[in-house]
C-alpha cells in the first residue's frame, strides 16, 4: 500500500492523493490548485500521474479546493467512476459547471485585454463542455452503507459535517501484499459539532492510518454558540 500527496500538503488548496493498493491507483480528491493565474494554470493543467492510469476516484466533498480538477482529469483522460454522495454528486454539477464558467470568463477578459499576449495563459483550463461531460463519471452512493470497489477493497463514507454532502472517506482494504488487513480513514475538511444546518461529524474508532485535514490544527475556535452574537456585533 503506497500513499503519495499530489496537493494540499505544506498547502491549503489542491487537495489530490493518491493510494496504490492492490495493483488499483485510487484517487482521493481531485482539487483544483487556486492561486496566482500563470502558476495555477501550469499546475492545474497537468498532473503528477498518469490520469489514463486511474482506477477510481473517491471525492470527499463538492468544493472546488477538492473536486474542481476533475474536468481535467477526464479530458486528460479518466475513465473510471467517481464515486461520492448523492447530495455532492448533485452540488458537484453546480460547482464545476460555475468554475467552468469563470475560467472561460477569465480567459475571454485576457484575451480582450492583452491580445496576442503568450505570458498569460488564455486558454480556458476546462470549458462548460467539459464540465458537463465530466458529470457523467460520478456515482452516488449512501452514507454508512460499504461497498466493494474493488477485490479486497471496501469504502465507506461517514458524515463529515463540513457542507452537504461532506464525507469522511474509510477504506478497508485486504493489502495483497502482506496478507494484513488495513483501515485508512481520510477525513477531507471536517465540519464541527452543533452546527445549525449541517449534522455533526461522524466519530471514526479506528484506523491504521487517517489524512487528516489540520487548516485550523494550530487554533482553538471559539464555542460555536457565541458565534452568531459575534457576528451580530
Ligand atoms: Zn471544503
Amino acid at each position: 500500500m503506497k500513499l503519495t500527496s499530489y496537493g494540499a500538503a505544506l498547502q491549503v488548496t489542491g487537495s489530490q492523493h493518491l493510494l496504490e493498493v492492490n495493483g488499483k491507483k485510487i484517487l482521493l480528491d481531485c482539487g483544483l490548485f487556486q492561486g496566482h493565474r500563470k502558476q495555477a494554470f501550469e499546475q492545474n493543467s497537468t498532473f503528477g500521474f498518469d490520469p489514463t492510469q486511474i482506477d477510481a476516484v473517491l471525492l470527499s466533498h463538492a468544493h472546488i479546493d477538492h473536486a474542481g480538477n476533475i474536468p481535467t482529469l477526464v479530458k486528460r483522460g479518466f475513465k473510471g467512476v467517481i464515486y461520492t454522495t448523492h447530495a455532492t454528486k448533485s452540488l458537484s454539477e453546480v460547482m464545476l459547471l460555475d468554475s467552468a464558467f469563470i475560467q472561460e470568463s477569465d480567459a475571454e477578459y485576457f484575451a480582450n485585454k492583452y491580445p496576442g499576449e503568450t505570458e498569460v495563459p488564455i486558454e480556458p483550463l476546462y470549458t462548460s463542455k467539459d464540465a458537463e461531460f465530466s458529470l457523467e463519471f460520478f456515482k452516488g452512493v449512501d452514507y454508512n452503507r460499504s461497498f466493494e470497489l474493488f477485490p479486497g477493497i471496501k469504502v465507506t463514507f461517514y458524515e463529515a459535517g463540513h457542507v452537504l454532502g461532506s464525507a469522511v472517506t474509510v477504506l478497508d482494504v485486504l493489502d495483497e501484499d502482506d496478507g494484513q488487513n488495513k483501515r485508512l480513514a481520510y477525513t477531507g475538511d471536517l465540519g464541527r459539532e452543533r452546527l445549525p444546518i449541517i449534522n455533526d461529524p461522524h466519530q471514526i474508532n479506528q484506523a491504521d492510518y487517517l489524512i487528516c485535514e489540520s487548516t485550523y490544527g494550530d487554533r482553538t475556535h471559539d464555542p460555536i454558540e457565541e458565534g452568531i452574537p459575534a457576528l451580530a456585533a
